[in-house]
């Protein structure tokens, strides 16, 4: 009898420890992670995307300028926007990949902060369940990997959201096999999680919010829109933009997409509402000349070289810049907020 109470204790725990590891298993809430701020209440931090290749085509002078520019801006963290490992993802927890183009790629003081990662294709061509793996915290303790999470920053809510599995054509191309555990069924996986996404961004109180995915939602580059997000997740993102309610204030709405996909550094200001999108995929291989056109007055940048992107945030002012990789500030955008918007 005893030893029986004991079995139903352990497969509780292991119950408990499947839904903290993997969300979406049982319609789990979105992982919630802490991050604080300056002790002035700023933040400060640098993003950057499609990178991991073992330090070639520019990703180690990204690297190296990146701990530079985190020196002078003294970065609290840093967020990868995807495609961390090409180019087919990672082939298990002990891939030597993870040290070839992360470890032993940001060696630089200001970067030993905390890395939150999202997934992007070609991570989903690898063996997923190693890259949300905690065995890579233990590799290397800058690595945060989860597929859809939030990160709690005072002034800032950044909502990190798996975007691969809203792409049609990766499930039906077959030229490419990609890892879907934990993905099928795969209408019940994405009805979950945008529902998950639109609570968290109406009970959310932070005074910014930026939402992050690798998939572009608004682009001129290579892949351009992508048309399910802009069908399935923009909406969200709009509607807690434009939301008037007296007790949810302009406070919530969305600032800004950030994603990377598309390798090149991008800023789409749109013009339907303030929602601005942000392209950082210029970690490594970038495609030259690969631009469609666009309505000049929304395209505020479009680099088409290897670069990232810095913020800086205060309770009142964004500031957001776009960095070569010979440290020159391509491209710079700063947002306010007025005072009476605080609680
Ligand atoms: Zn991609």
């Amino acid at each position: 009898m005893e030893s029986k109470v004991i079995k139903m204790n352990l497969m509780l725990i292991v119950i408990s420890v499947l839904i903290m590891l993997n969300g979406e298993i049982i319609n789990a809430k979105l992982p919630r992670l802490k991050q604080k701020t300056k002790e002035d209440g700023s933040l400060s931090l640098l993003v950057v995307g499609d990178w991991g290749r073992n330090g070639d085509y520019n990703q180690s002078l990204v690297a190296s300028q990146m701990g530079i520019v985190g020196e002078k801006m003294d970065v609290d963290f840093i967020i990868s926007t995807g495609d961390n490992f090409y180019d087919d993802g990672l082939t298990g927890v002990h891939d030597p990949a993870f040290e070839d183009s992360f470890t032993n790629i940001y060696t630089a003081p200001s970067l030993q902060k905390r890395w939150f990662t999202v997934l992007g294709n070609h991570d989903y061509r690898g063996d997923v369940l190693a890259h949300l793996s905690p065995v890579l915290r233990k590799r290397d303790s800058r690595w945060v990997s989860f597929r859809s999470y939030i990160v709690n920053a005072d002034i800032v809510d950044f909502f990190f959201v798996d975007t691969t599995p809203f792409q049609d054509k990766y499930f039906v191309e077959t030229k490419h096999t990609y890892d879907w555990r934990g993905v099928i069924p795969r209408q019940r996986y994405l009805s979950n999680l945008l529902k998950e996404v639109d609570e968290a961004l109406k009970k959310s109180t932070a005074k910014w919010k930026f939402v992050i995915g690798h998939h572009t939602m608004m682009s001129a580059g290579h892949h351009g829109n992508t048309i399910e997000l802009v069908a399935q997740l923009l909406p969200i993102l709009e509607t807690n933009n434009n939301i008037d309610d007296e007790y949810i204030s302009q406070e919530n709405r969305v600032d800004l997409y950030i994603n990377g996909h598309d390798h090149c550094l991008e800023h789409i200001s749109s013009s339907h509402s303030s929602l601005q999108f942000l392209t950082s995929g210029g970690g490594s291989k970038s495609w030259r000349g690969d631009v469609q056109q666009w309505n000049e007055d929304e395209l505020k940048l479009y680099y088409d070289g290897q670069g990232f992107m810095s913020m800086q945030v205060t309770q009142t002012e964004l500031e957001v810049m776009f960095f070569d990789i010979f440290g020159n500030i391509l491209h710079k955008w700063t947002s306010a907020k007025p005072d009476h918007y605080s609680s």
